[in-house]
């Protein structure tokens, strides 16, 4: 099964050889057959990070921060893996690298499974998939010249020649648009687009098919990011490599994936073709990812879905849908009705008292009858829900807090304002649109006749 794998690069493998080999790879575009059109192909990947208490180092919890994600990387495509920061874009590079050891699910690469590698196996697979960070000093020792970092991939691999190495690395360095002369410079006399043009060589000397880019242009000038995505497009092309590029920037994506994953909170919630997620985005999620970005069009409608709060503790996820807790179209409980963003202010008030109890001391309220009222403010909440038996149940809680029994304030709203999105995890499905999206509306959707 494995003899697919050899140790060592040729030691003769010439300059001429690479660049032919590299040549001939046109053809690698991507194919419809299901089976050979994956190159890497990700089932269940979790990876949690205990957390842990005392001198016994007992496990009192877990970071979960990838929670059983899915997703394949076809032969020649890039997919873009997006989400906020925090949400487990880099655990889930590193986890299928295997730089980090999964805690569950598999990973295929080229049909074998990478979570099952000896080591042998692996520094294979470290040759044929390659990492690129956000940082491109992390690639660079300061030390030593930018020639020598670039040509190191090839004599760990078995490249002991040092011409050949010299060869490999001045190719590599004009194919990335550098001076062949950025040899001998050293990592602080390089500008940071130069950096990571080098560190992009670095990663191309072992003739990976398949680069793994974490942010790999967040932090560089914006004149400089069109650059070097303008680079990785070119040497995709060249190369016919498989990329996945992780980013939190829509811009990126749109420029130079074929495809995207959408994650939120280790999970992934909305997965197609960059044009169909981002032209009629299915998740509320992505709906206010797509929403955020600033249109350069002054005549664009105003756009007011927005993300606010923070991501979630990942140690503590909601459960349910992971995004209810800040989800513009939160589902209300079928019970009631409530009108415009009634409901979304209310699960605002039960999500901050589940998550930090009630605070009276922060409120500007001077007697006892005047904390409801001083609630409902601070939430947005109108004086009166529009519907009379959401109300009184609200009225009913708010009398609790103002008696000084938050607790059973916050059940009481628990219990009677429950959610399908807080009881039920959503899945990946196909929705109308196309593409996959989990989210209950369009389960809901399915079921009910549009109003
Ligand atoms: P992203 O790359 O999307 O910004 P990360 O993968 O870096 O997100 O982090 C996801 C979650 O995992 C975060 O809550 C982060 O704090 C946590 N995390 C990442 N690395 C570790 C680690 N080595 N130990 C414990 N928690 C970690
Ligand atoms: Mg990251």
């Amino acid at each position: 099964m494995n003899d697919t794998f050899d140790d060592t690069v040729s030691e003769n493998a010439s300059v001429e050889e690479r660049t032919s080999e590299h040549d001939s790879a046109e053809d690698t575009t991507p194919r419809d057959d299901a089976v050979d059109s994956s190159l890497l192909s990700v089932e269940g990947l979790t990876k949690h990070y205990p957390i842990t208490e005392g001198w016994l180092q007992r496990e009192v919890g877990r970071i979960r921060a990838v929670d059983g994600i899915d997703f394949e990387v076809r032969r020649g495509e890039t997919l873009g893996l997006i989400g906020e920061s925090g949400c487990g874009k880099s655990t889930a590079a590193m986890s299928l690298l295997r730089i980090e050891d999964p805690t569950d699910g598999t990973v295929r690469f080229d049909g074998d499974d990478v979570t099952e590698y000896t080591d042998t196996q692996l520094r294979a697979f470290r040759r044929r998939a390659a990492l690129v960070f956000q940082d491109p000093n992390g690639s660079f020792d300061p030390r030593q010249p930018v020639g020598k970092s670039v040509a190191e991939p090839l004599r760990i691999h078995g490249m002991a020649d040092q011409g050949d190495r010299r060869e490999v690395t001045t190719y590599l360095l004009e194919r990335v648009g550098l001076d062949p002369e950025t040899r001998s410079r050293y990592p602080h006399e390089l500008s940071g687009g130069q950096k990571q043009r080098a560190a992009l060589a670095r990663a191309l000397t072992l003739d990976p098919d398949l680069l793994v880019l974490d942010e790999p242009v967040s932090a560089l000038d914006v004149s400089v990011q069109a650059e070097i995505m303008h680079l990785l497009d070119d040497l995709q092309r060249d190369y016919g490599l498989s990329m996945l590029l992780i980013t939190h920037d829509m811009g990126v994506v749109r420029t130079i994936c074929d495809r995207v994953a959408v994650m939120y909170l280790g999970e992934i919630v909305e997965r197609g073709p960059v044009e169909d997620v981002f032209g009629d985005p299915q998740h509320p999620y992505t709906r206010a990812l797509v929403a955020s970005v600033p249109t350069p069009d002054p005549e664009a409608p105003a756009r007011d879905v927005e993300l606010c709060g923070e991501v979630p503790d990942a140690a503590n996820p909601p459960g349910g849908c992971r995004f209810h807790t800040r989800c513009p179209e939160v589902i209300p409980p079928e019970r009631f009705s409530f009108e415009d963003d009634e409901w979304r202010r209310v699960m605002d008030l039960r999500v901050a008292l589940e998550r930090d109890g009630f605070d009276r001391s922060v409120l500007e309220a001077s007697d006892e009858s005047d904390i409801a009222a001083a609630v409902r403010e601070e939430f947005d909440v109108p004086v009166q829900l529009s519907h009379a038996d959401a109300e009184a149940v609200l009225s009913r809680a708010l009398s609790k807090l103002v008696d000084g029994d938050s607790d059973a304030a916050t059940e009481l709203l628990a219990e009677e304002f429950e959610t399908i999105c807080e009881s039920e995890r959503p899945t990946l499905d196909q929705t109308g649109a196309g593409h996959e999206a989990a989210c209950h509306l369009h389960e809901t959707a399915e079921n009910e006749p549009a109003k």
